[in-house]
């Protein structure tokens, strides 16, 4: 069942995301090369908790920290360590906050220092793809209309969409439905209404779209070793535009 939000519950989202919205935006000049996925894990949780926030990833299914950190072929869900990064790496930062019991959830893919052509490429099609999913974020539209937009996009520039994983509807809880793939057909799946809250989050490879999960029972890479970028973010279903609650003011 998908939840409609009371304007009382969006504004507590609005309010969790502002913060999410924040950390993903200092990001940019804390991630360079030296620095270990640790210390940025350790940062952002003492940032959310500044805020009076709860990290809605520690302890999530058991999940350690606070943000999941990705570097390179790693897709989603790497737990953050010593490793620090290096000049060339990408990594993908995913994290949450929890607001008087309302979640929100939002992840970008950063350059370590200078990083390929093809790298680059990488991030700015994952980040696009949200954005044509998006265009399709409006009553009168279908969820497959969203996931189909994502997918083309994708698609059109030879990368592969990650299918293991989806997006999802987010509200009291992290993950409540409806599931969101980025993929799929046009016209199909739940009508979208206002209120819906949905965490739409492109995962896309550079070569093949299957993955393998790491014997930490969380890390999932690709399954070629080739790069991987994710971008997402909390969006709210509006009578009009929608509105990005984890978009942050740059
Ligand atoms: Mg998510």
């Amino acid at each position: 069942m998908i939840i409609i939000k009371s304007h009382h519950e969006i504004q507590l989202m609005r309010e969790a995301a502002k913060v999410t919205a924040e950390i993903l935006e200092m990001m940019n000049d804390i991630i360079k090369p030296g620095i270990s996925t640790a210390e940025i894990d350790h940062i952002v949780e003492k940032e959310i908790r500044k805020h009076g926030m709860l990290p809605a990833f520690k302890g999530y299914g058991g999940f350690p920290a606070s943000v999941c950190a990705s570097v390179n072929e790693t897709i989603v869900h790497g737990i953050p360590s010593d490793r620090r990064l290096e000049e060339g790496d990408i990594i993908s930062i995913d994290t949450g906050t929890i607001y008087k019991g309302f979640y929100s959830d939002a992840a970008r893919t950063y350059p370590v220092g200078e990083v390929s052509e093809e790298a680059k490429r990488l991030i700015r099609v994952t980040k696009e793809s949200f954005f044509e999913g998006l265009k399709y974020c409006k009553v009168g539209y279908r969820l497959g209309d969203v996931s189909h937009a994502i997918q083309k996009h994708v698609e059109t520039n030879g990368f592969a969409v990650v299918k293991d994983f989806v997006g999802h509807g987010i509200g009291s809880n992290m993950h409540e439905d409806p599931q969101i793939p980025n993929y799929g057909k046009a016209g199909r799946g739940p009508r979208l209404e206002a209120g819906m809250v949905l965490a739409i989050e492109p995962m896309v490879n550079v070569g093949t779209d299957k993955m393998r999960i790491l014997d930490d029972e969380w890390t999932a890479v690709s399954l070629d070793g080739s790069l991987s970028a994710h971008y997402e973010n909390t969006v709210v279903i509006t009578e009009g535009e929608p509105e990005i609650l984890t978009l942050g003011s740059k």
